[in-house]
């Protein structure tokens, strides 16, 4: 048996585990990363990267769809579009196939060691491999856990034939015709858009009382108006019961306790992600756990001394941003600096039509903190350069301390907003006032306006409203 030794053993080469890597290689520790897998992970193989390719496929081709059917109010008309599917998926492999080189490449450049295979605990300093040359024996002085997670099946919907996860969603030969997504959440609703933008008949089946539920009402309206203008069938608070027979069907117990046949070629399911630590070995080691999370503290440590773990495997938010930014300060960590997590906010957007950003408190779990506040809201309707892109519904609201204007919170909801979840991260994590956001000069003509126009009008004399 082969055996390899080194200062720090990641296992997992999703954004946590590849970061925390080459950081830590470019403080010269000698590391070695393990990968069952592809490098890149659930991200960049099968979740972040190329859901939104099929999102931005989607998006043109509905564009096109619209100006074919002469529904464009500043004259546009085409011929009816027509998308070669195998195409579209063939060129979001192309990209995953790009980023999956790129980062073989960094982590080269920061001489850190890939070994492929998949790793189980010895104990806590020591993992084998089972690679393709046989199994090795890897000792390091740290372990990082970056296993990341998986799709959650139901018990009577399991994965297999018609019930597919975001995996294969990602992969399909054709557009399913009539698509069933069980869960209103972040995948179910990206890709649900995604779909019924290109052609399938889809039907959502969520089980609580409205889309996303961990957004507030007021930001997903914007989202479910715009699910009922694609011709989404949205069933709340209804239960998914399992598979009809044939294979042709989901069967659903929709609100008021009646049954519901909805015919489907394809049923997607979503209904959230589990921690990957089966096969790991984690029995023989010593993990407090957080129900099926492995537990950490402010430095990403476990409560055995030399194994961190850090990512999805760590429960939410399962974000890549903040896997990768735990990542590099575990790396840090490692090589002796002096680090702690103390982020303020870490952004969340769901790439729906439109987008959803949000960042730290909700005005509801603000109140709920104890805290007076004060909101600032202004629509995308009074917006110039929402107009000139036809997309303005939506809005921006600040959430701000009600004393000294302190910024809590940031949310929006609008056609391309994305990108502003980096203006509202900086703003809190810098400890942004409504003053600094308000006294800074943006831009003109852009939706980021909307953002100082809401900082004024928490002020009570916005300018374009
Ligand atoms: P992962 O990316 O899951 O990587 C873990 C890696 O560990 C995998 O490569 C796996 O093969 C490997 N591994 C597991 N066990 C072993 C073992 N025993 N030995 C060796 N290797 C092992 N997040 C966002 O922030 N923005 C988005 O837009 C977004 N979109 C998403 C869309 C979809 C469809 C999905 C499914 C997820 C999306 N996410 C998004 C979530 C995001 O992908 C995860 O939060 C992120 O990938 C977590 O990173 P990680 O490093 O913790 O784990
Ligand atoms: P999710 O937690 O976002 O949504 C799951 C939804 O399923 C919830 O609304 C829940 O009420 C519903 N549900 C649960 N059981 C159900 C049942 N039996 N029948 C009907 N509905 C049911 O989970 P997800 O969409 O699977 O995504 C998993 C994780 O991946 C997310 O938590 C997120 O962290 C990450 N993700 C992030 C992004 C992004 O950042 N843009 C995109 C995709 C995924």
């Amino acid at each position: 048996m082969t055996e390899i030794t080194c200062k720090l053993l990641v296992i997992g080469a999703g954004p946590g585990g590849y970061v925390c890597a080459i950081r830590a290689g470019q403080l010269g520790l000698d590391t070695v990363i393990v990968e069952a897998g592809k490098l890149g992970g659930t991200c960049l193989n099968v979740g972040c990267i190329p859901s939104k390719a099929m999102i931005h496929v989607a998006e043109e081709y509905e564009k096109a769809a619209h100006a074919a059917a002469g529904r464009t109010p500043f004259g546009l008309t085409a011929g009816a579009p027509t998308l070669d599917f195998a195409k579209s998926v063939a060129w979001k492999d192309g990209i995953v196939g790009r980023l999956n080189n790129g980062v073989a490449g960094l982590l080269r450049k920061a001489k850190v060691k890939i070994v492929q295979g998949r790793a189980r605990f010895r104990d806590g300093k020591t993992v084998v491999v089972e690679t393709e040359t046989g199994p090795k024996v890897i000792r390091a002085e740290r372990i990082v856990i970056a296993t990341g997670s998986g799709p959650v099946e139901l018990p009577f919907l399991p994965f297999g034939g018609a019930v597919i996860s975001s995996t294969e969603a990602l992969s399909l030969s054709q557009v399913p015709q009539r698509l069933a997504v069980v869960g209103g959440g972040y995948i179910g609703l990206e890709l649900g858009i995604a779909f019924a933008k290109l052609g399938s008949k889809v039907t959502i089946v969520e089980a609580k009382g409205r889309i996303l539920p961990l957004y507030d009402a007021e930001l997903t309206a914007p989202v479910a108006k715009r699910l009922t203008a694609l011709g989404v069938e949205v069933l709340l608070g209804a239960k998914a019961r399992g598979i009809a027979p044939a294979g042709d069907a989901l069967l659903v117990e929709t609100a008021d306790g009646q049954e519901r046949r909805i015919a489907a070629d394809r049923i997607l399911v979503t209904v959230g992600r589990a921690p990957a630590t089966e096969g790991l070995g984690l029995e023989e080691l010593v993990l407090d756990m957080d129900g099926r999370f492995i537990r950490i503290n402010d430095r990403c440590e476990t409560s055995m001394r030399g194994v961190h773990a850090i990512g999805d495997v760590t429960g939410e938010p399962m974000l890549a941003h903040r896997a990768m930014a735990q990542g590099e300060m575990v790396a840090e960590i490692a090589a002796g600096l002096p680090r702690a997590w103390d982020k303020r906010a870490i952004p969340a957007v769901c790439f729906t039509d439109p987008e959803i950003v949000s960042v730290g408190l909700s005005p509801e779990e603000a109140r709920r903190n104890g805290q007076e506040i004060r909101i600032g809201q202004f629509p995308f309707a009074a917006n110039g350069r929402a107009m000139t892109r036809d997309g303005e519904q939506g809005f921006v609201r600040i959430v701000a301390q009600a004393q000294n204007g302190l910024v809590l919170g940031i949310q929006a909801v609008g056609s391309g907003i994305s990108e502003l979840s980096t203006a509202f991260g900086l703003a809190l994590e810098m400890g942004a006032t409504l003053e600094d956001v308000a006294g800074t000069i943006h831009a003109h003509p852009t939706q980021g306006e909307g953002f100082q126009e809401a900082a004024l009008k928490a002020f009570g004399h916005a300018i374009h409203i």
